[in-house]
């Protein structure tokens, strides 16, 4: 079941003009009891928390004004993930309470309350995640998959999950490290120490790793050389499957949790638990 902002938790709901979260639902409107706020609930029954939003689909437009792999698809199927895949860690922490998946896009997994700056369809509430219409101390875990690249000033990001999770609440963080440009707003890269360092003060560390491995990162490293050199669209294809085919066992690298492995890794994950 998938968890839905209706009358039982606008209480959940912060103003992100004065903090109340009394709110009045009118229509299809829920208006701030204690300012001139409002937030809207469009007619898929998304809650927009801010006026510029990104409408479904357009994050995707934008990124083929950048993209290392304009003929070519991006080979890899097989997606081996290292660490614990978003679905399974309300299970695995044993969560009751509330689980928001920061930045969700088009995943939509069970139980969890979908926060992204888009409307994608899974999406429940749409907002700057720099300024959650979250009240704190009131979430049980904040995953975040892959969206801290794209959010200049990522550290205000962190500020709020901090102020949205309740003390001793989880903190899933995946982040890409030895990874391509993948889009025309792709900012950051991310190494273990300086994962470490963004959890300090407010997060102990209980678990960090690599979530997509260094064969991930050299098969598509050598893709993209191939798709952006090479000239002769005949030479093109065959170099890629050239590399498609020799670059396989590539994947079959075991993962394994030391930092040096973590060096190579297309992305990696930590998560912290708030103090
Ligand atoms: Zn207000």
């Amino acid at each position: 079941m998938k968890t839905e902002i209706t009358e039982n938790n606008f209480a959940l709901i912060r103003c992100n003009q004065c903090h109340s979260s009394n709110w009045r639902k009118e229509d299809k409107n829920l208006n701030c009891c204690d300012c001139d706020n409002s937030y809207a609930f469009n007619e898929n029954n998304q809650l927009i928390s801010l006026k510029d939003h990104i409408d479904d689909e357009n994050w995707e437009k934008v990124t083929t004004s950048f993209n290392l792999f304009k003929d070519d698809p991006k080979p890899i199927k097989k997606d081996k993930l290292g660490g614990p895949r978003i679905s399974e860690l309300k299970e695995k922490f044993k969560i009751k309470g509330v689980a928001i998946n920061l930045g969700s896009g088009q995943d939509n997994y069970d139980g969890f309350l979908n926060i992204d700056l888009g409307s994608y369809k899974p999406v429940d509430i749409v907002a700057d995640l720099k300024n959650i219409p979250i009240i704190e101390n009131s979430v049980d875990l904040v995953a975040s998959n892959s969206v801290l690249e794209h959010i200049y000033d990522f550290q205000k990001v962190i500020e709020e999950v901090f102020r949205i999770l309740k003390p001793k609440g989880y903190f899933y963080l995946c982040v890409p490290s030895a990874c391509l440009r993948h889009h025309e707003f792709d900012y950051h890269r991310w190494t273990t120490p300086g994962l470490h360092k963004l959890m300090e003060n407010r997060f102990d560390v209980i678990d960090s790793g690599s979530a997509r491995g260094v064969g991930y990162a050299l098969i598509t490293f050598g893709d993209a050389l191939i798709s952006y050199k090479i000239q002769s669209i005949l030479v093109k294809k065959l170099l890629s499957s050239f590399w498609r085919f020799f670059s396989k066992p590539l994947l079959w690298i075991k993962d394994d949790p030391t930092e040096e492995y973590q060096a190579m890794s297309e992305t990696i994950y930590v998560i912290g638990r708030k103090i």
